[in-house]
């Protein structure tokens, strides 16, 4: 064994006996440091990191304005009490209210720390209007995050059974069923939260059918319209909102994950009226908006300025969705390519999904699998068409002679 393995293996030793059993057997794999879209491993070898940190490294790693950034405001401030105004905090609030067509915006640490605050503010506008609701109509196999209300919210049992009792309210319509989207939103519901692409279920994207029922029923009931952009949004789909693509607009709108590049942030952003759902004193977050993140969430969006890359995440996703089709096209053991932009989904014919995931490993590339049969991946936003072309070829290599 040389010295990588067992740097590696000490790693691996100590969170065997000390971390929260939450995620099993791990990749056996250590970042050390990376560049781009590569990653380094404590095993010395090189990776191209196709999952992205599931869709937080959407500048890719060890980007240099983004490290300038969080360098120079960590030398200034990093933190300072939700008691005092903060620069970054206004400047990145004005940015997404902006980038939302105006309203408000609430700024906290993860994603379902702003779905959490989604569902607040939904109840509590009712509830300011003296007419109180608490219906929330949810998707079967949706994901909406690990805290008691947003993994009740998921619509998958098995996030939140365990932990009953749970919060009341919640209600489940099959993903992309109109008929039953239809009888489950009433007078008396008080918010309807989707994915416009179900990402952790296997990249299953909502037809347009469904999405514009929500919107107009939303409407014609008063309901909050809240989609969850926390892994389609930063322009992944190839539009900085899903929801731009289906020519709807929500009352809120949630961000997360990529959003300061890989600093832990969460963002809520509501329309004016919907805004009123708070009061002070209603919500809050003791790190939530604090300097650090938000100065990176500012200066990845202003790469996202210089580099286009919303549009470049629309012309390289087409590129290849096209590309990976003709594969399956020509190979049998590729069954269906979904999804859009640079979030795309990749179902096999055979249930190997694990094993390619785990040979992909081998040849230096890391993907991510859902269930038996989907492979995910989730580059950075600034891939290059040649990094591109290099993974496809491995993949179909992969999937020819691998599995
Ligand atoms: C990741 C994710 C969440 C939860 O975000 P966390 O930061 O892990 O709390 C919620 N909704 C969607 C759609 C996600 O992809």
């Amino acid at each position: 064994m040389d010295t990588h393995d067992a740097k590696l293996k000490h790693i691996m030793d100590l969170d065997s006996q000390y971390y929260l059993n939450t995620f099993g057997k791990r990749v056996p794999f250590c970042p050390d440091h990376g560049d781009g879209v590569w990653l380094y491993g404590t095993d010395g070898r090189r990776y191209m990191d196709m999952i992205g940190g599931i869709a937080v490294n959407v500048v890719g790693h060890a980007r240099t304005e983004l490290t300038q950034a969080i360098c120079r405001q960590a030398g200034n401030v990093i933190h300072c009490s939700n008691y005092y105004y903060n620069e970054p905090q206004a400047e990145l609030a004005a940015r997404l209210a902006t980038s939302f067509g105006g309203g408000r915006v609430f700024i906290c640490n993860s994603g379902a720390e702003a779905n959490e605050g989604a569902i607040k503010l939904a109840r509590g506008y009712f509830y300011k209007k003296n007419s109180p609701r608490t219906k929330i109509v949810t998707a079967l196999q949706s994901f909406h995050g690990r805290t008691l209300a947003t993994a009740t919210a998921t619509g998958q049992p098995r996030y939140s059974e365990p932990f009953a009792p749970l919060p009341e309210g919640f209600v489940y319509v099959p993903f992309n069923d109109c008929e039953s989207l239809k009888s489950a939103v009433t007078d008396d519901t008080c918010a309807v939260m989707l994915e416009l692409i179900q990402g952790e279920s296997g990249v299953r994207p909502a037809s347009q059918e469904f999405a514009s029922l929500a919107a107009e029923l939303c409407k014609q009931t008063g309901a909050r319209l809240i989609i969850d952009e926390i892994q389609t949004g930063m322009g992944r789909t190839g539009s900085f909102y899903a929801y731009e693509g289906y020519g709807i607009k929500p009352d809120i709108v949630t961000l997360a994950k990529g959003l300061a590049g890989g600093v832990p942030i969460g963002a809520l952003i509501a329309n004016e009226d919907t805004s009123t759902g708070f009061a002070p004193g209603d919500h809050g977050s003791t790190f939530g908006g604090n300097p650090l993140a938000c100065a990176a969430a500012l200066a990845v969006l202003s790469i996202y300025d210089q580099e286009s890359l919303v549009r470049r995440a629309a012309q390289l996703g087409r590129d290849l969705i096209n590309r990976l089709r003709e594969a399956a096209d020509d190979n049998s053991k590729i069954k269906e390519v979904r999804g859009k932009g640079l979030m795309i989904g990749i179902e096999l014919s055979v249930p190997r999904a694990q094993e390619l995931k785990h040979k992909m490993f081998e040849r230096g590339f890391l993907v991510g699998a859902i269930g038996t049969s989907t492979i995910r991946i989730l580059p950075p936003l600034t891939i290059t068409e040649e990094e591109l072309d290099i993974y496809i070829d491995q993949f179909i290599k992969s999937v020819q002679e691998d599995i």
